[in-house]
């Protein structure tokens, strides 16, 4: 096992008890593959299922998984005009399940969500029954200051990149603190506590996923 792989292992320990009191279920898998199951594991048969934009979800397998799967998808994605996104919208905020990824979190078991359309911000705050986020270790900052920090930097600019937004981040790679129309900063979420226990289910991965 590597050093990195041992150290994000002790940092789970640490990781289980913030989390936790915090009224978060966590899960710690080495791989990709295990974290795909892990997820998988947490949604039983026949559940209507739906996510955010989440590139973590997609690289370990999950998105493709839950399509093939015996569940209910609600599927964004799938609307043919703005009526349709909108009655998708009402189906995807009862939903049994929510999959999205994090940009951050930290060491003190907080969650930190960066939006543009804010629909995943939104379902991570209330909602879905069960939210259920991928985040893979090396999300992990020292402070809500940090993490904003790092998704405006690394986070941002290859995010702004895969949606077609018109950013400054999207033509430098830097972010320029715009406002500009397709901003996908528009919203931050701190999710410090939940207050229905265990409703937001943490799986850590150490192998890298996402931005
Ligand atoms: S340039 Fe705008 S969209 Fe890009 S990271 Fe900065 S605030 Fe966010």
């Amino acid at each position: 096992m590597s050093y990195i792989e041992q150290s994000y292992q002790k940092a789970f320990t640490t990781l289980q008890k913030k989390f936790t009191k915090r009224g978060m279920e966590v899960y710690y898998c080495a791989t990709k593959e295990d974290a795909k199951n892990q997820v998988l594991s947490l949604i039983p048969e026949g559940a209507s299922v739906t996510w955010g934009g989440s590139e973590s979800m997609v690289e370990a397998g999950v998105r493709d998984a839950v399509c093939s799967g015996n569940y209910t998808v609600i599927d964004r994605k799938s609307a043919s005009n703005p009526a349709e996104a909108r009655e998708l919208y009402g189906r995807i905020v009862c939903a049994d399940y929510f999959l999205t990824s994090t940009n951050a979190f930290t060491k003190d078991g907080e969650l930190v969500n960066i939006d543009g359309a804010s629909n995943r911000v939104a379902c991570i705050a209330h909602g879905p029954a069960n939210v259920i986020v991928l985040a893979s270790m090396d999300k992990m900052c020292t402070s809500v200051d940090d993490a904003v920090k790092r998704v405006r930097t690394l986070a941002a600019p290859p995010n702004a990149l895969r949606v077609g937004a018109d950013t400054p981040c999207a033509q430098t790679g830097i972010c320029g603190d715009c406002v500009s129309p397709d901003c996908i900063c528009c919203q931050i979420l701190v999710t410090r506590f939940s207050r229905v226990p265990g409703r937001i289910k943490v799986v850590f991965c150490a192998e890298k996923l996402g931005f």
